[in-house]
């Protein structure tokens, strides 16, 4: 026998299960019978790669009410030792610090905490809600079996053990039984559980009592009625089973934000239900993230996270797709290729779309918590999708100069008369953006300017020339500057000023200029030619790829009073210029370059 000890992370999980008062503690049953239909999924999917016909996948509750047990068996792929360890002992997700982190700041919150538990896949400790003792007993094929054993204090063990069935059995040794609440050894509360939560379950679920006479003639029926509920007509399907059928496939414990059915007709013929979940998964940035939509085939289960139906933009997306054509012995490179897939994909795609806009034009605040959480994700499919782009690019929301949120088709409505541009100002400069010296003269001529705030809005923006028959222009760009056009008089006098600065700053610019574009600020940078944030440059030079190189343009405004200042001192105008670049540096969210030598300076100046 060997003793281990759970992971710190998995400690706390389970503290709280055994710790925390459940407005649900039925769920335990869901959450066991769902690992049971992973576990039957992924031997199908094993023994179809192997070109082997797959066992008839089963699901068996048994009730002891002398030993006070409840037992799940499956004839799914079990477990050999490592697994054990690995998903038993630990958290096995990629995103367990940011899982420790909330879990800390969900203190006490029992709501906040059972929907982080779903978030996070560790569904399997839901069993010590209920049990006092959980003992898993599991063969892997090819492998000894193993029992392991745990009361969810600290550690757990195992052991070899005898047993020739592939799969797992996990029995749970119930608590007492307090109070009100479904009686877990009474087969009737057991059987009106499985009903509520499991019914769409593909695998059919038995309930025996141990103890109970048995007719040997009568077929054992399943207690769920296996129907997918995605073939059924949507109008008979009630909130509550889409919510509960979302439980299952998703293991979030909260409900969806949205969901979608439909069935499409014709040639290439299928279901497909999609959920819009609220919570981002842990991993939506990270590069390897699991994400994709579940593929049946004539009601057989496929494939999980089928990455081919879904683009990398609605990864947020989850849901089943199940198709009437495909051929049943699919693999992935078949898949791949088949032109009846990209046509579900592009099906898919194109609800999804569909179906947000409806929810942005009719149920705004629902649609604003959809952006808050996916809107970065979705902003991808400006550059990866060019045949959606459009739709997409309608679907997001933009702060703007005038402190509002916009779309872009009533960005384009409401534009003043005369105006031709969409003007942006890409920054990550925060919401400091909004009193950035670059939108003086907007603000002026009442112009609205899109605030892009996120980096990735610095990428697309150069990929999407115009939106209706409007340009996106930058209101840094040399563009920008000729419209914003305040009229200079005589601007030949200030030559040798400018000349003055540019030697004092030598490379650090490539221009120092008179600002036709600030109204009230000292200075601004702009850039010459294509503009190009430092972010963006290093970003690309990260990638290996050329950028050009950066001309930075440093404009006053002689209209300042500082400016004023610094003209009629030219003693010190070495010492104003790195002042003024500093300025320039800090309205556009930078750090200071040469933070010592700015103090030095400014420090002269003040105490002249
Ligand atoms: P999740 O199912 O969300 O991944 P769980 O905590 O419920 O998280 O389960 C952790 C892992 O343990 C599963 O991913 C699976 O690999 C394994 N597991 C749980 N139950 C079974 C089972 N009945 N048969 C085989 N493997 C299982």
């Amino acid at each position: 026998m060997e003793k281990h000890e759970f992971q710190a992370q998995a400690r706390q999980v389970l503290d709280l299960m055994i710790n925390s008062v459940y407005s649900n503690p039925d769920i335990f049953i869901r959450e066991l019978i769902s690992n049971a239909s992973d576990a039957i999924d992924k031997r199908r999917i094993e023994a179809l790669e192997n070109g082997k016909t797959p066992e008839e996948g089963r699901i068996t509750l048994v009730i002891n009410k002398e030993a006070k047990t409840l037992s799940f068996i499956d004839n799914g792929i079990g477990m050999d030792k490592d697994d054990l360890v690995a998903f038993l002992g630990t958290i096995a997700n990629s995103g367990t610090k940011e899982f420790a982190k909330a879990m800390s700041e969900a203190k006490g919150d029992a709501k906040t905490a059972e929907n982080l538990i779903g978030q996070f896949g560790v569904g399997f400790y839901s069993a010590f809600i209920a049990a006092e003792e959980v003992v898993v007993e599991t063969k892997k094929e090819g492998c000894p079996a193993y029992i392991w054993t745990s009361r969810g204090d600290g550690d757990y063990e195992i052991d070899e053990t005898s047993r020739e069935m592939i799969g797992s059995t996990i029995t749970l040794h119930l608590k007492d039984k307090k109070g009100e609440g479904k009686d877990y050894l009474d087969k009737w509360d057991v059987r009106s559980i499985i009903k509520e939560y499991s019914d769409f379950v593909t695998y059919p679920i038995f309930l025996e009592a141990e103890g109970e006479k048995k007719d040997e003639k009568e077929e054992p029926k399943p207690v769920n009625s296996m129907q997918a509920i995605w073939k059924r007509p949507a109008k008979e399907v009630k909130d509550e089973e889409y919510k509960e059928f979302y439980h299952h496939l998703c293991h979030d414990w909260d409900e969806p934000l949205d969901w979608l059915h439909y069935k499409a007709e014709g040639s290439n013929e299928f279901s497909a239900l999609l959920y819009i979940p609220k919570h981002p998964p842990m991993d939506l940035f990270y590069p390897d993230s699991k994400h994709g939509i579940d593929l049946f085939i004539k009601r057989v289960f496929i494939m999980k996270d089928c990455k081919d139906l879904i683009p990398s933009y609605l990864r947020f997306v989850k849901g089943v797709v199940d198709s009437e054509d495909l051929p049943l012995n699919v693999s992935r490179e078949i898949l791949q290729q088949d032109t009846r897939t990209a046509a579900i994909k592009k099906s898919v795609v194109k609800k999804i779309l569909d179906r947000l806009s409806k929810l942005q034009k009719k149920e705004a605040e629902k649609y604003a918590e959809f952006w808050r959480t996916f809107g970065m994700v979705l902003k991808e499919g400006l550059m990866q999708d060019s045949s959606n782009q459009e739709s997409i690019l309608k679907l997001c929301v933009f702060e703007t100069s005038k402190g509002e949120k916009t779309s872009i088709e009533d960005y384009v409505l409401h534009m003043e008369p005369g105006q031709e541009k969409i003007y942006y100002l890409a920054s990550t400069a925060g919401d400091a953006v909004i009193n950035s010296p670059k939108l003086e003269s907007f603000k002026k001529r009442n112009l609205t300017v899109l605030l892009l705030k996120d980096p990735i809005d610095e990428i697309w923006v150069h990929n999407v020339p115009k939106f209706d028959k409007y340009d996106f222009v930058s209101v840094s760009s040399e563009e920008a500057e000729k419209e914003a056009g305040e009229e200079v008089k005589d601007e030949g006098q200030y030559k040798d000023f400018t000349d003055e600065i540019k030697k004092s700053l030598g490379n650090l610019v490539e221009e120092v200029k008179i600002s036709h574009r600030l109204v009230d600020s000292p200075v601004c940078f702009t850039q010459k030619g294509e503009e190009i944030s430092p972010q963006m440059r290093n970003l690309f030079k990260s990638m290996g790829q050329p950028v050009p190189e950066e001309k930075r343009v440093l404009e006053v405004n002689p209209a300042n009073p500082l400016i004023k200042k610094m003209m009629e001192d030219k003693d010190s105008i070495a010492d104003y210029s790195t002042v003024l670049y500093a300025l320039a540096q800090a309205a556009d969210g930078e750090s200071i370059k040469d933070a010592s030598d700015f103090t030095a300076k400014l420090t002269a100046l003040l105490t002249k």
